[in-house]
Order: structure tokens, then sequence, then C-alpha cells
């Protein structure tokens, strides 16, 4: 039995005291939403701060991003190493953001895939089609090779203990959220690609659906078959609508 996750991705946006009341309110709120990994995601300089007010609850912390490399001159990055010591557990990556705005390429995302992981980060690993991608048919095509540079570097077993997120990227932050069809379509063709290679990586990989899930249609999104939760972008900057997704998850 996978368990539902929710994780908040809250990009660039917040304050000090923005990110104080934030997180306080989803303190407040989460015994609604018992049965329901509640993952929060913010900008990398309130991460400490996040860590310290979740102390002592269910309450998990990740990163928006994770450098493919340890230790050194790499002016602006952060070490998995670093991004433990401060308390976070999953790292988001190769979101698409990063991969349309910063160039980031599948072989980079899989190198930071292995980063997390060598140093005992749990990779929330983005994949998803744009809509030209999605109106030429390719879709499963793009889905599997995202995946595939992953595999080719740190074999399926790697996903044992990851989470892949399937984000359409026509759906993010665009309010055009794909039907729970479309998604259960795409997130049945990952587990079954998976499934291929190792039924039982496949049967324990909790994929999450993203792009404009909202109060309003998470449960019927994560009502899906293979849908084991969300990623979530604006929804998750007010605590109220973000528990009500981990709601809709419990
Ligand atoms: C995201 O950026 O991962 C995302 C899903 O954003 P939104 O929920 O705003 O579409």
């Amino acid at each position: 039995m996978r368990q539902v996750m929710v994780a908040g991705n809250w990009k660039m946006n917040g304050s000090s005291e923005s990110v104080k009341e934030l997180i306080a309110g989803i303190k407040q709120g989460m015994d609604s939403a018992p049965d329901t990994e509640i993952v929060v995601c913010p900008p990398a300089v309130y991460i400490p701060r996040v860590s310290g007010a979740v102390d002592g609850t269910s309450i998990k912390v990740g990163s928006q991003n994770i450098c493919d490399e340890d230790k050194g001159a790499f002016t602006g990055e952060i070490s998995g190493d670093m991004l433990k010591d401060v308390g976070c557990e999953y790292a988001i990556i190769g979101h698409s953001e990063r991969r349309a705005l910063y160039g980031e390429s599948d072989e980079l995302v899989a190198r930071r895939f292995a980063a997390a992981r060598r140093n005992g980060i749990k990779p929330v690993f983005c994949i998803g089609e744009t809509l030209e991608e999605r109106e030429a048919g390719v879709t499963n095509d793009v889905c599997a090779r995202q995946i595939d540079a992953v595999i080719a570097l740190e074999g399926v077993e790697a996903l044992a203990d990851g989470v892949i997120a399937y984000e359409p990227v026509w759906a993010i932050g665009t309010g055009k959220v794909a039907t729970p069809e479309q998604a259960q379509e795409a997130h049945a063709f990952i587990r079954g690609k998976i499934a291929a290679l190792n039924a039982d990586v496949a049967e324990g990989l909790r994929i999450l659906y993203g792009g404009s899930m909202n109060p309003g249609n998470a449960k019927d999104l994560i009502g899906q078959a293979d849908i084991d939760g969300g990623l979530i972008g604006g929804a998750s900057l007010k605590a109220e609508d973000f528990l009500a997704i981990c709601q809709a998850g419990s």
C-alpha cells in the first residue's frame, strides 16, 4: 500500500514573515490529513527556518534543487550534504522550470538524482511533456526518455525509494489541469514501464501528479489507481488550500 504524498513547491515565493505564517497554518491543520505524508519545499534560504518550525511534527522538508557535485568550486550551488544538514529529506529534481529556463538536460537531471541518493535524500523526480509534445502524440516517449536517463546512470532499483512527479508542462501554473483520465493514462504508462524492468520497484514507487492541482480537483486526481498524491505549486502557498489537498489524499 503506497502512502499518499502531497508536496508543496513554494518556488521563489515568500519572506521570513510569510513563511512563518504559512508553516504555522499547515501545522495547525495537519491533523485533518493524518494519512498523507506532507512535504514542503521552501526557497533554499528559508529551509533552516522551516526545518526548525516543523521539528517534532511529521511534516517533511524538501529542497527545490540539488547540486550534482558534492563539494568545491560550484558558485551558487547547494550540495546534498548541506541540504541534509539543514533537515531536507527530499529534493525536487528536474522541475520543468529548471529544464526550460535554466537548460537542465536529462543527463544533468540524472546526475542531480544520483547526488540526492548518495547523500541520503529522496528525489522527487519531475518529468512531463510540453503542449507541443502532447499534441504531437509523443507524451509517453518524452516521459520514457526522461526516466531512461536516470535508469542509465543509476539503475531501475534507484527508483525504489524515490518519487516520480508527472507534471505535464502545459498544466503547470496555467490553471489547465489534466483530466483524471489523462493523468491516469500517463501514470499507468510510467508504472508499466518501470514494471517491465522491476515489478517490485514499480509497485512501491509513488507517482505524484503536478499541474494546477487544487482543492476542487485533488480528490478526483488522487482517486485514480496510479496517482499517489500531488506536487503542488500555486495552491501550496495558502495553508487552507494546501491542507484541503492533503485531506483529499487521506
Ligand atoms: C509545480 O510547479 O510543480 C506545479 C505543479 O505548479 P502549479 O500547481 O502551480 O501548477
